[in-house]
């Protein structure tokens, strides 16, 4: 107890690191009233990551790949809330609002940090607007009603070009996760495509990029090859040596100025800071917090840090232990450990643990493992992954599902509903580059954009004429809106100048603002004016 009050440990994250760390204080401090224990998460339950791959396929059940954290946690308090603030000063955490409009502020005494990376996305142009992130549920839900969504509209297209882009599937980022991905998506599509009457099988391209000279950096040469020569095999299109340069919503542009026509691109490339961790004085390192050999965040007495967002040194090689689940859980273990020894005024321990074996899947039955120095590769690999990830999920229920789940894929043709459980965001993000066309004249009027970078012309084409520019636009200022107000097709054709990012608005959101914001109706009434005046 402090002053009467019990003690607060604080928990921010509920993947691993921080779900393991609650776990652990729950069976140590959990039944003392003079302790408090909460987590914090975006989320109530617990992502099962590796497995995550499978979820595209459909060959494991989507809320399979999930564990509710209340079960794991039953004496923690969970709040699943979005973390907008960490005070560090007055040693507060600040959540968003539950169902009121107020804001949570969350004291505690020991705080956990678990709140992982974030996939960096915002480096390359037009990749935060145009590629899948792969890391939650949600991102690979996505990508499967994405990749499905394709396989549609390939089936019923007749423009060679649209159709090209719509069955290549560009994966960048050459480690685990996305070779993983790669070699699931290509499995999947090549058994899927039998039920699209007039899809191809040897139409379908899933590309493989990686900007090193080979694919799986963390494993040996001979695993890395054997699961390249495994992809090439499969038909999939390695690349190395190649990194992403940019990205619209038709090409995955590559360093070398080659543009892949896709709809589909999925980005796993290397993690970057969370943000919420990069706003704080304390010392990070390659995008982590920097811990001691007892993972306390240095110069921060009863601060933690355990997991991806954690930069811990192995003592025994000088290195930074690698970000996955199994150094994250044993750091939650060992942090848990501490805070309990600190309490009982027991020096803590310094964590030590060295990384037991990697395993990938490669698809069709396929894997590389090397585990404890034994290095193994094909199906032997498979079903020593197979086994020991059902082992590793937690919860009865959850293997006996898997193992359900595994069982039917092997008799079973693949799943192909596509499920459209979201209505499209009214607002969204969009990147063009130069020369690109956002809109042509004729087209249907479907957006209103806004001007967030970059430069474009407005030209008007007449029939036969040569393209006469109308006006330039820059940041700030809109375009798209006449169509819309008019439910008229394009008036006109716009086209990017230099690189573009735009906000976009969809007609229903759009009609909604211009029908019932006062001040927004005249402005867009007065800028249709000018606008008629000006093209005549
Ligand atoms: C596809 C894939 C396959 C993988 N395969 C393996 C494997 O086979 N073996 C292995 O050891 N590792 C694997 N990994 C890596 C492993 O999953 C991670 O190292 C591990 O999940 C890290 O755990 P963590 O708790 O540090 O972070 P995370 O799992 O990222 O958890 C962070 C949590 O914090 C939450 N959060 C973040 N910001 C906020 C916020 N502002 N408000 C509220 N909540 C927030 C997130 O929602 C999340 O629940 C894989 C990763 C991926 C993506």
């Amino acid at each position: 107890m402090v002053d009467g009050q019990p003690l607060r440990i604080l928990i921010l994250g509920g993947g691993f690191g921080g779900v393991y760390t609650a776990m652990a204080l729950g069976r140590r401090l959990g039944r003392d009233p003079r302790v408090e224990i909460t987590l914090v998460n975006r989320d109530n339950y617990l992502v099962f990551q590796p497995l995550l791959p499978e979820v595209i396929a459909g060959s494991i059940g989507i809320l399979h790949t999930i564990i509710p954290i209340r079960r794991l946690c039953p004496r923690v308090r969970l709040y699943t809330r979005e973390i907008e603030e960490i005070d560090l000063l007055r040693q507060t955490v600040i959540t968003s609002p539950g169902v009121d409009h107020q804001a949570t502020t969350l004291h505690y005494d020991h705080l956990v940090v678990a709140l992982g990376n974030t996939t960096r996305l915002g480096e390359v142009p037009g990749l935060q607007e145009h590629a899948f992130p792969f890391k939650y549920l949600g991102d690979a839900l996505a990508l499967r009603n994405h990749v499905l969504h394709a396989l549609e509209e390939a089936a019923v297209e007749t423009d060679p070009d649209v159709r090209q882009s719509l069955l290549t599937f560009v994966v960048a980022g050459g480690g685990f996760s996305g070779v993983e991905v790669a070699a699931e998506l290509n499995d999947f599509l090549r058994k899927a495509a039998a039920n699209y009457q007039g899809i191809r099988t040897d139409e379908i391209r899933v590309v493989l990029l990686q900007g090193g000279a080979r694919i799986l950096p963390e494993l040996s040469d001979s695993l890395a090859s054997f699961a390249h020569e495994k992809l090439l095999h499969r038909k999939v299109d390695v690349r190395l040596g190649t990194r992403i340069a940019g990205a619209t919503a038709e090409f995955a542009i590559l360093k070398s100025g080659e543009k892949i026509r896709t709809r589909t691109l999925v980005s796993t490339v290397p993690m970057g800071a969370h943000p919420l961790l990069a706003a704080q004085s304390w010392k990070m390192e390659k995008g982590r917090v920097v811990v001691d050999e007892f993972l306390q965040v240095a110069g921060h007495p009863g601060v933690w840090a355990v997991g991806d967002c954690a930069y811990s040194l192995n003592a025994a090689t000088g290195q930074p232990h690698p970000p996955t689940a199994q150094h994250a859980l044993r750091q939650g273990q060992c942090v848990a450990a501490n805070i309990a020894a600190t309490l009982r005024g027991s020096p803590p321990t310094a964590f030590s643990f060295s990384t037991l074996g990697q395993m990938g899947a490669l698809g069709a039955h396929s894997a590389v493992a090397d585990v404890m120095g034994v290095k193994l590769s094909g199906f032997l690999a498979w079903l020593l992954w197979r086994g020991i990830y059902l082992t590793k999920i937690p919860g009865i229920d959850r293997k006996l599902r898997v193992s359900m789940d595994w069982l039917l894929d092997l008799l079973l043709p693949p799943d192909i509903v596509q499920l459209k459980t979201a209505r499209p965001a009214g607002i969204d993000r969009q990147h063009f580059e130069p020369g690109q066309i956002i809109f042509s004249e004729g087209d249907v009027g479907d957006l209103v954009y806004t001007i967030v970078k970059g430069e474009v012309e407005v030209l008007r084409e007449g029939l036969g004429e040569t393209a006469r520019p109308l006006a330039q636009l820059g940041p700030g200022q809109w375009f798209g809106e006449t169509a819309l107000v008019g439910r008229a097709p394009r008036n006109a054709t716009v086209r990017a100048l230099k690189p573009l990012d735009v906000l976009t608005l969809d007609r229903e959101g759009f009609n909604s603002l211009f029908t019932h914001v006062r001040p927004l109706h005249q402005f867009f009434s007065d800028l249709i004016r000018e606008r008629s005046a000006i093209s005549g």
